[in-house]
């Protein structure tokens, strides 16, 4: 892991040394100048006046230049060092990116959406802030700890042990501190995520809420969370209060010590005024290092805690990958067999659920409509899921023109499925692009094309904007009719020769269904197609039925063999549609 962390530094190397190389600098300055200033003073109170202005001219300039080349180190170490950092941070998000996009359904069914991007945004960033302040920190503290403690005991040895002792005092305080300010630190961040999880809530709900007129209760619930939230921030800043002030009175303490124990050694005649006067300036640089150090800690157990996370992603081998020398996929005929196949869900440990697909035979002659009727929660969608690989069947197989899913590579694959389902997800863009989404190359006439044989071109032309109209957040400005048929008219430019039709009408109205149903009989003219469908005028499109139950095909026959045999169809039609408008 830690290899894997040295592996991001790889190509800001240069930068590493010169932050480190300032950070350095940075700090000898700051070492320096006491002793400088003990040297010069020194000498200068022996002198006449006229030395002292000499002397005095020479050390203006001294301490301009020093400080010139502190601010330059200064600002090396905050801009590039930060830049180091982010520049780190966006490697490693791109990688996370990455490896989300590798994974397959199942990772996404067990894993939620809040706690993968939190992962993407606040894990990285501490990752990032420890990647850049740690190295600079530990090292600018060894230099001034070691550095001043060397020169501490060069002026007074007695004096410098009992420093030391109160120093360790203020590790060992700072470490509890540490320990108990985590658990309020913890907190703190559930809290907080417990109040973005409630507004994200509400605002997704939003029209519930509205059409109950339920916002009083939404407000209470928030309340809650935003109050829960404040009382662990006034724990967290107690809990800060408390080791701000402790660590004050250490350091009281250590001056305090220091003045005492120093004038009791001047009276003995062991130590000159100036020493300790010196003394006093080193204490500081003896001690801020260590307590910021320790403070850094909290950091650096987070971005710990974050790369682990970080490296578990990346290490997760998705489910579902191309089996060794796959080729792509030939369709010549679009014939699909499914192979006595079974297949369960997986729990997030990897155990299998109960079983829903229990040895499923079905073949589909090419260009065939098939149709899947069965009851809700029997596998249909499952059916549809296993042919373009989003799950492994557990055993049998299922082939498409004789060729094994699992031998093809997945892009091929998926190329040649299209897949029209019940909720239409639009990406945020204008309605071109989500025609062309998954044909980036497509020109616009071949858009066009495609709209119009999804039978939605002549409202897109109605438009103000016309093709570049904005189709707002999960495409909110259109209607349901609409956004199912901008879902047809990129499956038409995708042109695959197999299609799969789930419930891709149960959420419309009779009218847009009508007109959606239109272009879905155009799109599946001469493509094998499985259509999973509770409208009696999708299923007496087909040239089959088939009803599933128990995960198994139940029968299969057109409309009228089945409803003359008088099986589980004739008992679903008469149920659903006897007593309807059809
Ligand atoms: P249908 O489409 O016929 O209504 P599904 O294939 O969607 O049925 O679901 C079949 C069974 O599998 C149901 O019991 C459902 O709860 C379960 N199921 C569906 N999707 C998942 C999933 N991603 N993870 C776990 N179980 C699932
Ligand atoms: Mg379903």
């Amino acid at each position: 892991m830690f290899k894997r962390f040295l592996g991001y530094y790889q190509g800001q190397m240069h930068l590493f040394v010169i932050d480190i190389i300032a950070a350095i600098t940075v700090a000898g300055i700051d070492l320096a100048f006491p002793q400088i200033l003990r040297t010069l003073t020194g000498g200068l109170f022996t002198e006449g006046p006229d030395a002292i202005m000499g002397a005095l001219a020479y050390l203006a300039v001294g301490l301009v230049c020093m400080y010139a080349i502190r601010f330059v180190c200064r600002y090396f170490v905050i801009f590039w060092g930060h830049v180091m950092g982010a520049r780190m941070e966006s490697r490693m998000r791109e990688d996370l990116f990455d490896a989300y996009e590798r994974m397959s359904f199942s990772y996404f069914d067990h894993n939620k959406s809040g706690d993968l991007m939190s992962r993407l945004v606040s894990d990285l960033f501490d990752i990032s802030e420890a990647a850049h302040h740690g190295p600079e920190f530990i090292l600018i503290g060894i230099v001034e700890v070691t550095g001043s403690f060397i020169i501490l005991s060069t002026i007074n040895l007695p004096l410098t042990g009992v420093l030391a002792l109160i120093a360790v005092l203020l590790v060992v305080y700072n470490a509890f501190a540490n320990y108990r300010m985590r658990a309020v630190y913890t907190e703190n961040r559930v809290r907080i995520s417990g109040v973005n999880s409630r507004l994200e809530d509400s605002l997704a709900g939003v029209r519930v809420v509205k059409s109950f007129a339920a916002e009083d209760v939404e407000r209470a619930k928030f309340r809650r969370s935003n109050d829960a939230y404040l009382a662990s921030k006034t724990r967290m800043y107690r809990a800060m209060g408390r080791y701000q002030a402790a660590i004050a009175v250490m350091m009281g303490a250590l001056n305090t010590a220091v003045v005492v124990f120093g004038g009791w050694l001047i009276a003995q005649g062991q130590m000159e005024a100036i020493d300790l006067a010196t003394y006093a300036l080193y204490i500081s640089l003896f001690t801020t290092p260590i307590t910021s150090i320790l403070d850094f800690t909290e950091t650096f157990q987070k971005a710990i805690a974050g790369f682990r996370r970080f490296c578990e992603v990346l290490d997760t081998q998705p489910d579902i990958q191309d089996a060794p020398g796959a080729r792509p996929i030939r369709v010549t005929e679009g014939a699909i067999s499914y192979r006595d196949v079974h297949f369960a869900y997986k729990a997030a440990d990897g155990s299998p659920e109960d079983g829903v697909i229990n040895g499923l035979t079905l073949d589909i002659r090419p260009g065939e409509t098939i149709a899947l009727v069965g009851p809700s929660g029997g596998g249909k969608t499952t059916t549809c899921s296993l042919l373009p690989r989003f799950y492994d069947v557990d055993s049998g197989s299922i082939t498409i023109d004789g060729q094994d899913v699992r031998e093809v590579t997945q892009r091929s694959l998926r190329e040649a499925i299209g897949l029209v389902q019940q909720d239409v997800y639009l990406f945020d863009g204008t309605i071109a692009e989500n025609i062309a989404y998954g044909s980036p190359d497509a020109t616009i006439e071949e858009i066009q094309e495609a709209a119009r044989k999804a039978n939605i071109a002549e409202f897109i032309e109605t438009l103000p904007e016309g093709y570049e109209t904005e189709v707002g957040e999960r495409g909110s400005h259109l209607s349901g009719g609409q956004k199912q048929r901008v879902a047809i008219a990129r499956v038409f430019l995708k042109n695959p020769p197999i299609l799969i039709f789930d419930e891709a009408t149960s959420a419309l109205d009779n009218e847009s269904e009508q007109a959606v149903q239109e272009s879905l009989a155009e799109l599946s003219h001469g493509r094998t197609t499985l259509v999973i469908a509770h409208r009696l005028s999708t299923i007496k499109n087909a040239d089959e039925i088939v009803t599933m139950e128990g995960g198994r095909v139940a029968e299969r026959g057109t409309h009228e063999e089945l409803l003359a045999r008088g099986g589980t169809y004739a008992r679903y039609y008469h149920m659903q549609f006897a007593d309807g408008a059809e």
